[in-house]
């Protein structure tokens, strides 16, 4: 039951994603939110984000629907997300995790810096260079930080073909931390790392 529980921490699950994991609703605390609600006559996806006028995805029940992200199961206004705030529950190292040590240029440090800067404040910050920059290597005392002190990272991108190549250069610099490559048919299970 911890391991499900796990799997649930930072996440939002509809009622059905529940039941194929087998977690009973009533067998914790979980947060509940609606999945899809309406504001001003228009529909908002608390999963997804997807907004528009609700009459566009009315069901024969008088529910509405979010069209943008069915392929992870049909939300409606009749359904709740549950969660489990995230516990932190990792590993605590005391040694640095990054073991692949990146030369960096002189104003490649300094973007590393900044972005090291702006993961202690828990701020946002764009990064916006071309291709072969070594964005991916700026990242990594930034990643060190936050996984030291036993955060979570996602790193998100819309092409498959980046997390391919990139996934094997974040597992190469810190080989102690476990993580996963996620998208359809990467052929990976969800996991907590
Ligand atoms: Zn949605």
């Amino acid at each position: 039951m911890e391991k499900t529980l796990n799997l649930l921490m930072g996440r939002q699950v509809s009622s059905p994603q529940l039941q194929a994991l087998g977690v009973a609703l009533d067998s914790t605390e979980f947060k509940q939110r609606p999945a899809v609600i309406i504001k001003k006559g228009r529909l908002f996806c608390q999963r997804c984000g997807f907004q528009a006028p609700r009459t566009d995805y009315a069901l024969p029940d008088k529910s509405y629907y979010c069209p943008a992200c069915l392929a992870w199961g049909r939300l409606t206004t009749t359904m709740s997300l549950y969660s489990i705030p995230e516990a932190n529950d990792f590993k605590k190292y005391s040694q640095d995790l990054l073991e692949k040590k990146t030369r960096l240029s002189l104003w490649q440090k300094k973007a590393a810096k900044e972005l090291l800067q702006t993961v202690k404040r828990k701020q946002e910050r764009l990064l916006w260079a071309v291709t072969g920059a070594g964005k991916t290597e700026m990242l990594f005392e930034a990643l060190n930080f936050a996984l030291l002190n036993q955060q979570r990272v996602c790193l998100a991108t819309p092409r498959v073909d980046v997390y391919n190549e990139l996934y094997p250069r974040l597992c190469q610099a810190f080989p102690k931390v476990k993580s996963s490559l996620l998208y359809q048919n990467s052929g990976q299970e969800y996991t907590y790392t």
